[in-house]
């Protein structure tokens, strides 16, 4: 399988060419960076310090669909039209990381899904996805009255806020809940206020340093409390994630897919 990259030189690039140059189904064949990057025409080895690779850096409107079989899109809401356009100009079906998308954002990857297959998930570890079933099965089993809150911590670089991880979780208990996120969920706290109405769901913030991704889903009752936590301690973790994703998606129908697809979880 021959993978295309958009955004090779961010964080996420990086350590996609690692996961690539480490798998041995998965080719990288295109690396493209911005129009006006430094970055043009270096060999992708020196972005994840990787010594002998050939292949070198191609500004993003130069880009190719000759030879690539797949696209992996980790970058930011800004470019993401123009990334998912030529996917589906070229019939590339494309695993999209890049988190921040607004609701017309998110309403352009289901009109893709009609044309190619995609992969869309806010986070590509295994943990994080198994995380997201053992979330429905507590909200299931506990009282419709215990407190549900959301803590996340990331990098002091993270431009969004709470992260898609934090939103997916979310969406995820008010799914089994029977609530819609939009109306139960709350992002900010300040000043006083009322005691806590149990049918919200809380979300706090921690940005700091070069923490990679830390989610916690707390269920407080009174007597006790539950707490699910993954933390992802290495970028890599995405990126193997993101490569088994592409893998699985390269020969689907069209249609919109997530990581619960790929690892064949129970929902
Ligand atoms: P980054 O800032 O390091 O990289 C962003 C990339 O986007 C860079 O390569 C940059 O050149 C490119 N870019 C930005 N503006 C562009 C433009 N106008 N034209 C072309 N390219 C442009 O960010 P990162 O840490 O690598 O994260 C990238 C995205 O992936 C973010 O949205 C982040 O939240 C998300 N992310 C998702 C997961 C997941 O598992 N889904 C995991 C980690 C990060």
């Amino acid at each position: 399988m021959n993978v295309g990259l958009f955004g090779t030189n961010g964080r996420m690039g990086r350590v996609l060419i690692e996961a690539l140059n480490n798998s041995e189904q998965a080719t990288l064949r295109a690396a493209t960076v911005r129009d006006d990057s430094p970055w043009i025409n270096m060999n992708v080895g020196e972005l994840a310090g990787i010594p002998g690779q050939t292949l070198t850096c191609t500004p993003v409107s130069k880009l190719s669909p000759d030879h690539v079989d797949v696209m992996i899109d980790f970058t930011l809401p800004v470019v993401f039209e123009d990334n998912i356009r030529w996917c589906i100009t070229h019939k590339k079906p494309v695993v999209i990381g890049t988190t921040g998308l607004s609701p017309a954002q998110v309403a352009l990857l289901d009109e893709a899904a009609q044309h190619i297959p995609l992969v869309f998930a806010a986070n590509y570890s295994v943990g994080v996805n198994l995380m997201l079933s053992l979330v429905r099965q507590a909200a299931s089993a506990l009282d419709d009255d215990t407190d549900i809150e959301i803590i996340e911590a990331h990098h002091r670089y993270k431009q969004d806020a709470p992260s898609g991880t934090a939103l997916a979780i979310g969406e995820a208990i008010a799914g089994e809940l029977g609530r819609d996120l939009s109306d139960c969920g709350v992002f900010s706290r300040e000043g006083k206020m009322p005691a806590r109405d149990q049918k919200q769901i809380g979300f706090a913030t921690v940005r700091g340093g070069d923490i990679v991704g830390e989610h916690t889903a707390l269920f407080a009752d009174l007597g006790e409390r539950l707490e699910i936590t993954h933390k992802a301690s290495s970028r890599l973790t995405f990126a193997k994630g993101a490569v088994r994703a592409a893998k699985w998606v390269q020969n689907k129908a069209p249609g919109r897919y997530d990581m619960i697809n790929v690892l064949g979880l129970p929902r």
